[in-house]
C-alpha cells in the first residue's frame, strides 16, 4: 500500500490538518464552525484553506433540489458545491477551487477512472484501504495548490452514520501517519430538554464514543447549544469525553453567525488549536472584522427588503439556506451602509394564487427575485416584478430574476403578450429568453450534471449606463450558472421599448445586465449572474450594494 505522501513531500514545510466533525445532529453550524476557525486561523497569519466532503452519492451539488440541500454554491471554475463553500469563501474572504469539494460519488467516480486506466497496476482495487487513500490525495493536492499551512476538512453529516466512516477512517490514517499534523474537532449538540429545563451532555459523550469506535478521539469539542455552557457541563464533557476542560468551547447561539470567531476567540480557541498541532504561538489580529461586526450591531435605521423565490417551504418549514448567499449579500451590503437590513421571505406562488396581494409589496423598499428553474411560481413572479417596475419600487433580479424581467417587460411594455422563456414555454411565438446554442445538444442527450454554462466569464458594460455608475468600471467578471439566455432577436424591439441591455459578453452576443433608466425607475436591473457568490462580509458586492442603498431612499 502507497500513502500519498511523505512529509518530505510535502510543499509547505509540515502542513497541519484539521478535521471538524459533527456529533449528535447535522444542522448545528458546523460550516461556520469551521469557517470561524479558519478565520481565526488566518487572522493569527496561517496560510489556511478549507474543503467540504459531503458523504452522498451525487458527484457535486447541482443535481440537488435546493429544497433537499440547501443553496447550490458555484465557484470560480464552475464546480457546483455546496453552501459551506460559500460560508468558507466568505470567511476566509478567498476564492476556493473544485479540490476543495468532495463527495463519495466525486471520489469513487476518479477511483473507477484510475482503474479503468490500470492505474492500479493490476492490483485489487478495494473500499479499504484505497477509497481513504483517495480521500487523502485530494486534501493533499487542496492542500498543495493552496500551500496551505493548515487545511481545515469539513467531514459532513454526523459521527455514527453508516455514509461518512470512510473519510473518518481517512483522519484516522492521516493522523496515523502524522500524529503531529492532525487535529479533530467535534462540534456537538447539547440539548436543553424542555420538559427538564437542564442542559444534558450525555449526547456528545456519546458522540465522543463513537468518534472512538473508529480511532479516532477529539482534540476540542465545540459544544452548541441554546445558551453558554456552565462550568459543570464543561467538566462534564471533558473528564467524559477525555480531553482537558479548556478545550472544551462554548458555543452558544448568537445574534449573528459573524460573532462566532469573536466568541471562539474568547475562549482562545486558536490558540488553543495551535498547541494541539505543535505550531507557534502566534497573535490573532480580527480588528477588521471586528470593525465590521461592530458596525452591523449598531446600525437601527431598518431597510426592509422582500426576497420572492419559490424554494421556501418544507412542510411546514421555511428555509432560507436555499438562498444563503443572496441573503448575506444583503445584509453585508446593508451593514456597511449602517442600515439594518429587514428581509421578508414571500412565497411567488402565493401571488399566483392570489393568497397573497400585490398591495403588501408596497411596505418593502426593494424586491428581489433570485435564481430558479422551471414553470413553478413563475407567473407569481411575472406580476411581482410587473408591480416593481409600474410602482417604482427597486427591483433586483438575479440570473431567473433577471429573464423574468426581460419577459415582463417585453409582455407588458414591448406588446409580446405571449412572450416567455422556452424553458417553460416550447411554442410561444415570442421567446424572448431561448437555450444557449451550446446548450441544445447537453439537454438532448439529458447529460444533465455540471453541463450548465457555469463558472466565471467576463462582461462588458456600456458607459453612461446606471449598471455603469454601480460598477464604476466597463469589464466585470462574475459567476454564471444557466442555460437560458436572452434571445438577440428580440433586443432591439425590447430596447426599442426602452429596456437597456446595459452589459454583455464581450463578443456581444449575450445579454448579461438589464436596467431600465435612472429617469423611469429608481432602480431596476436584473444581472444574468450570480452576484451574490461574489459578494463577501468585508467587500459586499457594488450591485447588491446599489439595489440596498435604493431601497433605503424608498
Ligand atoms: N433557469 C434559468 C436558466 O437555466 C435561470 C437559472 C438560474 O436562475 N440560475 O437559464
Amino acid at each position: 500500500m502507497k500513502f500519498p505522501f511523505s512529509k518530505s513531500e510535502s510543499s509547505s514545510e509540515n502542513p497541519k490538518y484539521i478535521f471538524v466533525v459533527g456529533g449528535v445532529m447535522s444542522g448545528v453550524g458546523k460550516g461556520v464552525a469551521s469557517s470561524s476557525i479558519g478565520k481565526i486561523l488566518k487572522a493569527k497569519g496561517f496560510k489556511v484553506t478549507a474543503i467540504k466532503i459531503d458523504p452522498y452519492i451525487n458527484v457535486d451539488a447541482g443535481t440537488m433540489n435546493p429544497t433537499e440541500h440547501g443553496e447550490v454554491f458555484v465557484l470560480d471554475d464552475g464546480y457546483e458545491t455546496d453552501q459551506d463553500m460559500g460560508n468558507y469563501e466568505r470567511f476566509l474572504d478567498e476564492s476556493l477551487p473544485q479540490i476543495n469539494y468532495m463527495t463519495t460519488g466525486r471520489v469513487y467516480q476518479e477511483i473507477i477512472r484510475r482503474e479503468r486506466n490500470l492505474e492500479y497496476g493490476g492490483k485489487n482495487v478495494e473500499v479499504v484501504p484505497d477509497v481513504p487513500l483517495e480521500v487523502i490525495r485530494r486534501i493533499k493536492r487542496a492542500q498543495e495548490e493552496a500551500k496551505a499551512d493548515i487545511t481545515l476538512v469539513e467531514v459532513g453529516g454526523t459521527i455514527g452514520e453508516y455514509q461518512n466512516i470512510i473519510f473518518l477512517e481517512a483522519a484516522r490514517m492521516l493522523k496515523q501517519k502524522h500524529p503531529k499534523d492532525v487535529a479533530v474537532v467535534m462540534v456537538s449538540y447539547v440539548p436543553i430538554p424542555g420538559n427538564i429545563g437542564e442542559m444534558k451532555t450525555k449526547p456528545t459523550q456519546y458522540a465522543a464514543r463513537s468518534l472512538n469506535s473508529v480511532g479516532l478521539q477529539a482534540d476540542v469539542i465545540l459544544a452548541r447549544a441554546q445558551v453558554a455552557l456552565d462550568e459543570k457541563r464543561k467538566e462534564k464533557i471533558a473528564i467524559f469525553c477525555n480531553i482537558p476542560t479548556e478545550h472544551v468551547i462554548s458555543a452558544p447561539d448568537v445574534q449573528s453567525i459573524y460573532d462566532v470567531p469573536g466568541n471562539y476567540e474568547e475562549d482562545g480557541l486558536g490558540d488553543i488549536l495551535t498547541d494541539v498541532l505543535s505550531l507557534p504561538k502566534k497573535k490573532t489580529d480580527l480588528s477588521e472584522w471586528n470593525t465590521f461586526v461592530q458596525k452591523s450591531k449598531k446600525a437601527t435605521q431598518e431597510v426592509e427588503i422582500a426576497v420572492v423565490g419559490k424554494y421556501f417551504s418544507s412542510g411546514e418549514f421555511v428555509l432560507s439556506d436555499v438562498y444563503i448567499s443572496v441573503l448575506e449579500a444583503i445584509k453585508t451590503a446593508a451593514y456597511h451602509l449602517d442600515l439594518k437590513p429587514k428581509i421578508t421571505y414571500l412565497s411567488s406562488q402565493d401571488f399566483e394564487s392570489g393568497k397573497m396581494e400585490l398591495s403588501e409589496l408596497d411596505r418593502f423598499g426593494g424586491i428581489l427575485v433570485p435564481g430558479g428553474f422551471g414553470s413553478t411560481g413563475v407567473e407569481g413572479k411575472i406580476k411581482v416584478i410587473q408591480y416593481a417596475r409600474e410602482k417604482k419600487i427597486p427591483y433586483f433580479g438575479i440570473c431567473y430574476g433577471m429573464q423574468l424581467a426581460v419577459i415582463e417587460y417585453a409582455r407588458h411594455v414591448a406588446g409580446m403578450k405571449d412572450a416567455h422563456t422556452r424553458e417553460i414555454s416550447k411554442d410561444t411565438a415570442h421567446p424572448v429568453i431561448d437555450i444557449m446554442e451550446s446548450q441544445k445538444d447537453i439537454v438532448e442527450q439529458g447529460n444533465f450534471g455540471g453541463t450548465m454554462r457555469l463558472g466565471t466569464y467576463p462582461c462588458v458594460i456600456r458607459e453612461g449606463t446606471v449598471a455603469h455608475t454601480v460598477f464604476g468600471t466597463t469589464e466585470i467578471s462574475e459567476r454564471h450558472r444557466h442555460r437560458y439566455e436572452v434571445n438577440t432577436d428580440y433586443i432591439e424591439e425590447i430596447e426599442k421599448a426602452g429596456m437597456v441591455f446595459s452589459g454583455k459578453s464581450p463578443n456581444g452576443v449575450l445579454m448579461e445586465i438589464v436596467e431600465l433608466p435612472k429617469d423611469v425607475h429608481p432602480f431596476f436591473m436584473g444581472i444574468q449572474s450570480h452576484p451574490e457568490f461574489l459578494s463577501r462580509p468585508l467587500t459586499p458586492h457594488p450591485i447588491f450594494s446599489a439595489f440596498i442603498k435604493a431601497a433605503s431612499k424608498k
